[in-house]
């Protein structure tokens, strides 16, 4: 692990940014986390109380009506049934010049005035009122009711200071809500409110006209907070710092991947294996495709998947691809192959933008000619085929040496290539082989491949043969050669030889 942060040397403020990033983004998360969750928390709370307010306020007004309903001489009636309703001060009858009845004191005369100089109580409403006459000091929520046709109405007081103790929250630290007020017309309850200095979050009710004022609480914020923090800094350190470090880390180690590539030409780590490529008619190999393996000094044997597309991103193909080359050469330079024997070589379009790509070729078709073989050049097309590209592959043909088409069908590869560059030869790619047997849209495509083929004259391979329900649907579809498991896997030069010579005597 050390190795592989020292091998990443980051000057000191990228080190800086790859710490500091995740934990303000932990913070920053932490301080939203924690303000939703306090405000969640406060709103259940406030729902509670306005819901128990709001049955409060329905239930004066019931009482309201029955007050209503007494007739004048009824007054004791009133003192009678307020003795079983525990949340309210009293209940009252007036009418347009004063109050006459009181659930307290039975009859008696009393100006509307003292009870109230600003609300009107002909209108059915509710309001606080801070003093009445008999509880001057304490605060109240009057509910009046007014009857038109008598004239007369009734008023219900719930004691101000019941709510505000029903307000009081059990003690638990840290507690959501630090305190409550009930606003009704610009008017509350406590009537001076201390705590406007903190968060305040107000609850409108749905059914009675008042709202909440409640207080929230920064210590329970702060609680939370840092419960947050603490959880999440670890994490996204973890997440972030490691996404950072591990993106690096590919980049430096796909660099050195690089570096390995090319020293590994030099030391000259890299060989060839060869995989036979069959003929239908005879069933005979009528040539190699080479394969290119890399022993790797640390990495052991790798897969050609695994450095082909580095050596392609980071232009080390050119130099692997003429090694390459030269390894054939050398290969077959003792062998003894049939006439008009093939190796087919994979080569990426990028390989052609060499200037001295003619001599290089001119060189290898000599060289193999010398010992009775033709190379085959199989373009893949994992980059695009520019137009100078396909201009210098016409040019490779004029040289006599044959050209195919990789892994047809999934790349690149438009049938107006086709129309403009003239090839000698298909690869039909194993993912449509392996479609054989299976009633598929991909096993018409694969048909489709053969008869286009056929049409243009092209010889055909099919790559990736595995079955001899495969080799004999291809032979039937007249595929000229076969490419697979089924005959060979690629070998190492030594098997190849033995192999060969095994064919010779069948
Ligand atoms: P490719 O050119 O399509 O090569 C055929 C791949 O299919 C080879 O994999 C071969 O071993 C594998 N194969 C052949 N018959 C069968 C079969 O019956 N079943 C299965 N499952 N696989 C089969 P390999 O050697 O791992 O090469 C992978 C790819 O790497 C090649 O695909 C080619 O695109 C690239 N590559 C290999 N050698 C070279 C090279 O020298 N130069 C370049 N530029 N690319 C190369
Ligand atoms: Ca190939
Ligand atoms: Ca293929």
């Amino acid at each position: 692990m050390r190795k592989k942060i020292a091998k990443l040397n980051l000057p000191l403020w990228q080190w800086l940014a790859v710490i500091l990033l995740p934990i303000g983004v932990a913070v920053v998360a932490s301080y939203l986390s924690a303000q939703y969750f306090v405000e969640d928390k406060v709103k259940g709370i406030g729902a509670i109380y306005v819901s128990n307010i709001d049955t409060l306020l329905s239930h004066s007004d019931k009482i309201g009506h029955y007050a209503l309903a007494l007739s004048d001489t009824e007054c004791k009636h009133l003192y009678n049934y307020m003795l079983f309703q525990p949340y309210f001060r009293s209940a009252l009858l007036f009418d347009s010049k004063g109050v006459y009845c009181s659930s307290k004191t039975g009859n008696i005369d009393v100006s509307l005035g003292i009870i109230s100089t600003t609300e009107n109580l002909e209108i059915p409403n509710q309001f606080i009122i801070y003093g009445t006459y008999f509880m001057p000091e304490v605060p109240a929520i009057m509910i009046s009711n007014w009857d038109p046709i008598s004239k007369h109405g009734a008023a219900v007081i719930i004691e101000g200071q019941y709510l505000l103790d029903s307000f009081v929250q059990p003690n638990v630290f840290p507690s959501a809500v630090m305190s409550v007020a009930l606003s009704i017309n610009g008017k509350t309850i406590p009537e001076t409110l201390g705590f406007l200095e903190n968060e305040v979050m107000t609850l409108d009710s749905e059914h009675h006209n008042f709202s909440l004022l409640l207080e929230m609480s920064p210590a329970f914020f702060w609680h939370f907070f840092w419960i947050f923090l603490a959880v999440s800094v670890p994490v996204s350190i973890t997440v972030i710092t490691g996404s950072i470090l591990f993106v690096l880390y590919s980049r430096v180690t796909r660099h050195s991947l690089a570096d390995d590539i090319r020293s590994g030409i030099e030391n000259e780590e890299f060989f060839l294996v060869y995989q036979p490529i069959i003929g239908t008619e005879d069933g005979k190999a009528q040539g190699v495709e080479a394969l290119v393996r890399w022993q790797h000094p640390q990495m052991g044997l790798v897969r050609p998947d695994l450095f082909i597309h580095i050596a392609e991103e980071s232009q080390l193909i050119v130099p692997l691809t003429n090694y390459i080359f030269e390894r054939a050469l050398a290969d077959f330079a003792n062998m003894e192959v049939e006439a008009g024997f093939k190796i087919g070589f994979n080569v990426a379009p990028e390989h052609f933008t060499q200037s001295d790509i003619e001599a290089k070729f001119i060189h290898l078709r000599d060289s193999l000619a010398r010992i009775g073989v033709k190379p085959l050049i199989e373009i893949t097309e994992r980059q695009l085929l520019t137009e100078d590209i396909c201009q210098r592959i016409e040019r490779l043909r004029q040289l006599g040496i044959q050209v195919a088409i990789d892994d047809f069908g999934t790349g690149q590869t438009t049938l107006s290539l086709l129309q403009t560059m003239s090839i000698d030869c298909l690869k039909i790619d194993k993912c449509f082989i392996d479609t054989i047997g299976h009633e598929s849209v991909t096993s018409h495509v694969l048909d489709t491949i053969i008869e286009l083929s056929h049409k243009m004259n092209y010889v055909v391979v099919a790559e990736g043969v595995e079955t001899q329900e495969q080799a004999d649907y291809l032979a039937y579809r007249q595929v000229h050669f076969l490419q697979g498991y089924l005959f060979a896997k690629p070998m190492k030069l030594e098997d190849l030889k033995l192999w060969l010579a095994a064919e010779r005597l069948s």
